[in-house]
């Protein structure tokens, strides 16, 4: 096998760092190709957790070249402030070992100030992390974006700058009423962080291209999940770009389709942020799992709500996504749990269904669940034996999805892993 994706299987936080960091192991190039620092991958490495957010998990891998592709949203500063603390938990991180596209987009002050305005003073509140990754890629869309490569240029940095902020101060003055910094003032800031970034810029789509010929193991990092995708996912609550295979065609290049398209889906669900959620518990089962599970988000701190497995969900993942396997995290947490339920199909309009649809109204389903065994011996998983209600639960989730689940992790930490099948 040469090439791998890894991808969210449900509203994002599933374990893909942790995920990624196991594989990256026995990669020679992890990619990022959509998002932004609005990522938040946790892994957790001798009981020391280090968080990444735009740069590639792989980064904790000595060996394995990193890369940002072009459909990426990148903000300087948070480059900057990244680069720094990964640097002081002791990760080497310089331009032998990570590579950004020279066509990414650029995320300015402005989109940061409009983000923030909009969730705070905006109509509809969309939970968004506040980093201005969707303002970003409304500029990407309305072709005026700045790239990496007009930060090298001061020329081009002020003229597109310029276009960036042109209607964009209307917003600020008579619609939100918030300061923000001259022409001058963001364009200095930018070209001083354009030099920072000089070494690392490249033309990383004809790189890849000439790694994937030359056979190199190649894993590309999905960020979000499928059900936040801009259209595949619960709209408007999405974020806005292509979180499935079609973002690595978009957003890095890729030649074929990959050797295996993984699945990341906790033991049950959660969600952060506003939209509607099936499956949720808001009993006390719901505070048991966010508060065993941890769930938290690493880039904002918010509480995510938690709920059972959504098969529905899942099975409109795995054919959106194109998954051809799944791995399953978190199943300490739902170990700690008395019961165990999940949801098989939805009544939705009278009738029953058994997968979801884009565009599906999600608040008028009501969810069809079977109970389970629950996973209170699953803490034999640590023996790297499956014990019997997780083989249970695996084999429920298999027969329902048609895919193999591939991985089981159990723990925060590196070792918590069991693999079921032969990746690398
Ligand atoms: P990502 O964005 O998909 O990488 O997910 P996050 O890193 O935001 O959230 C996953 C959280 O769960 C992190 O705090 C991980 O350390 C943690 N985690 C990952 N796998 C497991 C697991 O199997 N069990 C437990 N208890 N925590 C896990």
């Amino acid at each position: 096998m040469k090439t791998l994706a890894i991808i969210g299987a449900q509203w994002g936080d599933e374990g893909k760092g942790k995920v990624t960091d196991f594989f990256a192991s026995r990669c020679d190039v992890v990619v990022r190709f959509q998002g932004g620092n609005n990522a938040g991958h946790t892994i957790v490495v001798d009981g020391r957790k280090i968080v990444t957010h735009l740069v590639p998990s792989g980064i904790l891998t000595p060996h394995a070249l990193s890369i940002i592709g072009h459909g990426v949203v990148l903000d300087p500063r948070s480059f900057a402030q990244e680069h720094a603390d990964l640097t002081a938990a002791g990760v080497s991180i310089s331009p032998a070992n990570l590579k950004i596209s020279l066509h990414c987009n650029i995320i300015t002050s402005y989109h940061r100030l409009l983000d923030g305005a909009r969730e705070t003073q905006g109509a509809v509140k969309l939970g968004t992390t506040g980093r201005g990754i969707g303002p970003a890629y409304e500029d990407r869309a309305a072709r005026r974006s700045l790239k990496l490569a007009d930060l090298l240029d001061e020329k081009r940095l002020h003229a597109q700058l310029a276009q960036v902020l042109d209607e964009k101060q209307i917003l600020f003055a008579q619609r939100y009423h918030v300061d923000y910094p001259s022409l001058q003032d963001e364009g200095a800031a930018l070209l001083a962080l354009g030099e920072f970034l000089r070494p690392y810029a490249a033309d990383t789509f004809s790189l890849l291209h000439e790694l994937q010929s030359r056979q190199r193991k190649i894993l590309f990092e999905g960020a979000q999940g499928i059900l936040l995708d801009i259209d595949y996912g619960t709209y408007p609550f999405v974020t806005s770009s292509s979180t499935g295979l079609a973002g690595i065609y978009a957003g890095a290049g890729l030649q074929g389709a990959p050797d295996e398209v993984i699945g990341l889906c906790k033991a049950y669900t959660t969600r952060v942020g506003s939209g509607p959620f099936p499956t949720e518990l808001t009993d006390d089962t719901g505070t048991t799992l966010r508060e065993l599970g941890g769930e938290y988000g690493a880039t904002t701190g918010r509480a995510r709500r938690c709920g059972w497995l959504d098969l529905p969900l899942l099975r409109y993942a795995v054919r959106a996504g194109n998954l051809t396997s799944l791995a399953l995290t978190k199943l300490d947490v739902l170990a700690g749990l008395p019961a165990l339920q999940a949801c098989v199909a939805y009544e939705y309009d009278g009738q029953r269904l058994d997968v979801a649809f884009p565009g599906m109204d999600l608040a008028r389903v009501r969810p069809v669940y079977e109970v389970l065994p629950p996973l209170q011996d699953a803490a034999g998983l640590g023996a790297g034996s499956l014990p019997p209600s997780v083989a249970n639960y695996v084999a429920f989730i298999e027969r329902h999805l048609q895919i193999p689940v591939g991985l089981l992790s159990f723990g925060p930490e590196r070792s918590q892993l069991l693999q079921l099948r032969q990746y690398f």
